[in-house]
């Protein structure tokens, strides 16, 4: 909350990275992506990705 001050980005990582990885937000922002998974600590029973925000994914369980 309140840690970025990036209005726009904010509600892209509010979305689940196992959408966002799927479209264009992998090229277009990687480095935001990288920022999202670079600290882990949630995977995704679903697809498999991890995140470091439980939000960013659609089935988080705790690494
Ligand atoms: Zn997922």
């Amino acid at each position: 909350m309140g840690d970025d001050n990036k209005g726009k980005k904010d509600k892209e990582l509010d979305k689940k990275l196992c959408k966002l990885a799927k479209g264009d937000f992998l090229t277009d922002s990687l480095k935001e992506y990288k920022a999202l998974v670079g600290k882990g600590k949630y995977l995704c029973r679903k697809c498999g990705r991890v995140a470091g925000r439980k939000k960013n994914l659609c089935k988080a369980e705790a690494l």
